[in-house]
């Protein structure tokens, strides 16, 4: 028993020792939910259809002719706003990364899973789109599980296959959309309309990531935020006393007792929980959010609402459930930035400088300069000394660049020997230049020289080596 938890209250926290939807012989417990309504049910419908409309239509977004988001592993190219990165990006993802996961630490530990209910796929997808299927094909709670326990009859066979087909269509249509953000709406669109026989690798593809997605939405649904998901496991850790997560106010609500009409419950030593369960029935996962924070609760706000609505009817204050703090609860302390906030906001904010400072320095173009091997140096027949280099370069940006090179070092000169660069977007491309240097522009057997490389007037980036000179240069 917690400390802080009245003293009639017993607790039996055996919930804890399994997962909702698994009963004692390890068998699937079905859940079904009652439909939701509710204020709380209306803003996540909003907010669900806003964030569908944006990741069906993203991959046809364009900024400046490129996605608004790809990850081409593929071609192992990735777009973010716009923005092409490549594998030579890498220290940029590995910031990317750190400050996500910061991110994601630091927003948990304040808010806890506000994410999971509001804008997770799995969770925006069931609730939006597969439940809403499901409750006008099949009804509401009481029917589906009559339907599912009843003999197979016509009714059920042609509400059962109903529902699957357009479970398998939305499926296909995230599994296609899914492919467009990996390889590019275009080239999917290109799949769509060319011949099969010339495309079989991308309508595996299609056909494997539409499967998945059904399987996932139709048979596996809440399991996937209860025993696959890596941030749901994470919460253990994460959370705290603090942390903000949709609460039973057991202060409040024990000790609970059913609702008599003109009973004075104070007196009667009861709280305000009418032991309904109607937050339970309309809980996706199954749990009773009554026994305090689980791992299973999505904080959906389902909850919230079957029992805001439950409090209105029996004429007591709404907010028995709601989205708080443990301390709040127990301790009737509001929301509190804390030490470990203080330190996660600290890094962040370094990770998110040093990503802006890595992006804003970033260059169109990646070059790598080296010389020649097998090869030292050469004498002029006017007494310069020569040093022949291979110069690589990757056009990181979506334009067409024409590249030339120029010696940032006015005492040399710099001759090129190779074929001119034309490089389309994401070429590499390699060219041979000689660097001319006189014996007096030379410090010692090894000066370091620097070039310019140029898209017309525009310097793209500084590429520095060393030029090997003869030994007696030495200075
Ligand atoms: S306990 Fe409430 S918020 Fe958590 S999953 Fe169930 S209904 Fe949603
Ligand atoms: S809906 Fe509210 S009143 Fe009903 S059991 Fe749940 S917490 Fe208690």
């Amino acid at each position: 028993m917690s400390p802080r938890q009245p003293a009639h209250i017993k607790r039996d926290e055996s919930f804890r020792d399994s997962i909702s939807t698994v009963d004692k012989q390890g068998k699937r417990v079905w859940v079904y939910p009652r439909k939701s309504h509710g204020k709380f049910t209306n803003w996540r419908s909003r907010v669900g259809y806003s964030l569908l409309a944006l990741l069906f239509i993203g991959p046809f977004l364009r900024i400046g002719g490129e996605p608004l988001l790809m990850i081409n592993l593929v071609e192992r190219r990735f777009v973010f706003f716009g923005q092409s990165f490549w594998p030579q990006d890498f220290v940029i993802f590995v910031i990317g990364f750190l400050t996500f996961i910061v991110f994601v630490a630091l927003f948990t530990v304040a808010f806890g899973r506000l994410f999971c209910g509001w804008a997770c796929p799995q969770t925006v997808f069931m609730d939006q789109v597969f439940r809403r299927i499901e409750h006008i094909v099949e009804g509401d709670w009481k029917q589906r599980q009559a339907l599912d326990k009843g003999p197979l009859t016509g009714d059920k066979v042609r509400k059962k296959t109903l529902k699957h087909v357009l479970f398998f269509s939305i499926s296909f249509l995230i599994g296609n959309t899914f492919l467009a953000y990996i390889i590019g709406s275009d080239e999917l669109i290109h799949i769509v309309t060319g011949p099969a026989s010339e495309h079989t690798g991308g309508l595996f593809a299609m056909l494997a990531f539409s499967g998945v997605f059904y399987a996932n939405f139709a048979f596996f649904r809440e399991q996937a935020c209860t025993t696959v998901c890596p941030y749901g496991r994470l919460q253990g850790v994460l959370l705290d006393r603090k942390s903000i997560v949709i609460a039973y106010d057991h202060v409040r609500g024990e000790g609970r007792g059913l609702f008599r009409k003109g009973e004075d419950r104070k007196a009667a030593g009861k709280g305000d929980c009418i032991d309904c369960k109607a937050c339970v029935y309309e809980c996706p996962t199954g749990i009773d959010i009554r026994n305090g924070t689980q791992l299973e609760c999505v904080n959906c706000t389902a909850c919230i609402d079957a029992c805001d609505h439950m409090m209105r009817s029996v004429g007591l204050p709404t907010g028995l459930v709601r989205y708080a703090s443990e301390t709040e609860i127990s301790d009737h302390k509001p929301f509190r930035f804390n030490a470990r906030m203080k330190a996660y906001t600290a890094v962040l904010t370094v990770l998110v400088g040093v990503l802006i400072t890595l992006i804003a320095l970033r260059s169109d173009t990646d070059s790598t300069l080296l010389r020649a091997p097998g090869m030292l140096f050469q004498t002029q027949p006017d007494g310069r000394i020569s040093n022949l280099y291979f110069l690589k370069v990757l056009n990181k940006s979506h334009d067409h660049l024409p590249i030339q090179f120029r010696l940032l070092d006015d005492a040399g000169e710099l001759k090129l020997v190779g074929k001119p660069l034309e490089l389309e977007p994401g070429a590499l491309g390699q060219s041979e230049l000689f660097v001319i240097l006189p014996t007096d522009a030379l410090d010692g057997m090894r000066t370091k020289v620097t070039i310019g490389v140029y898209t017309g007037d525009r310097l793209l980036e500084k590429v520095s080596t060393s030029f090997v000179g003869p030994l007696n240069t030495a200075h």
